[in-house]
Parts: structure tokens; C-alpha cells; sequence
């Protein structure tokens, strides 16, 4: 994401974070989790980011190929469309989401594996349709949602 490396190089503390979305933008999210039940849903959130409020803009709802309860995966010729269709919208890719249909929307050991490869902010949702958003600096840490 724009504007982070340079505090990481000089090892200042990143400016915090905040993830913001519309209601609508979150139904959206809910609806295609719910319609993938019982399976992981995915998306991909395009947006901006501005010292370090990350708006999402729009949403790219992808196809979990594992078709399963308890992982994702966006395949690669989808993820290559959906960073095109960013770049034709002079958007970045900020986030990622998946959904927990059966746990806690905290990131699962295959998740944090993924976050180093991709390094923006993770939406998950859990079943009861609460998101959480999370970011790996040196550790796993929680992003503030705000929904407006
Ligand atoms: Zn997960």
C-alpha cells in the first residue's frame, strides 16, 4: 500500500489505520458470504488509502475454487482481472475479504501465512456477519472498522 514503506524503512511506528466502508458496501460482503454458505467466501476491496484511512471504493467478489468450509482460494487468472479491473479504475487493491461461516472472524494459521504474501488489510466476516479487519506489521494487528 502507498505511503507505508518509507515509515518501515526509517523504523518510525506506521500511522494507525483505519478501514472504512459503507453499510451497503458491508451488505454486500454479508450477502455473498451468506450465498456461499456453508463454504469461505472471498472479495477483493478496491479503494485509496490517505494517511492511513483506507476507504474501500468498490468490491470484487471472487470464487473460492476450494469450495470449502474452511478455506479460500481466489484463483489466479481471477486475481490478475480483478488488479486490472483496480488499475482501470485508478484504484488500488486494499483489502482482502473471506468469511468464517463455522469460527471467530480472527485469522486462522493458513490466513496469517497468506497476510505475509499479501500484505494488505484482511476483512473476515463470521457468522453472526461481523466484520473485523486485520494487518500484519511485526505481528497480527486489529484495524478499525468504521462503516458510514
Ligand atoms: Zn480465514
Amino acid at each position: 500500500m502507498r505511503g507505508s514503506s518509507v515509515d518501515d524503512r526509517k523504523g518510525y511506528r506506521r500511522i494507525s489505520l483505519e478501514l472504512v466502508l459503507t453499510k451497503k458496501q458491508k451488505e454486500i460482503l454479508i450477502n455473498h458470504a451468506q450465498s456461499n454458505f456453508p463454504n469461505e467466501s472471498c472479495a477483493l476491496l478496491f479503494g485509496t488509502e490517505e494517511s492511513g484511512t483506507c476507504t474501500v471504493m468498490d468490491i470484487f467478489l471472487a470464487k473460492n475454487t476450494d469450495d470449502s468450509p474452511i478455506n479460500f482460494t481466489i484463483s489466479n487468472e481471477e486475481l490478475l482481472q480483478g488488479y486490472q479491473e483496480a488499475e482501470q479504475k485508478k484504484l488500488d487493491v486494499i483489502g482482502i475479504f473471506h468469511s468464517h461461516p463455522h469460527s471467530e472472524a480472527i485469522p486462522s494459521l493458513t490466513d496469517k501465512k497468506f497476510m505475509v504474501i499479501n500484505p494488505v488489510i484482511w476483512v473476515i466476516s463470521n457468522k453472526h456477519d461481523e466484520l473485523r479487519a486485520y494487518i500484519l506489521e511485526s505481528s497480527v494487528i486489529q484495524v478499525p472498522v468504521k462503516i458510514v
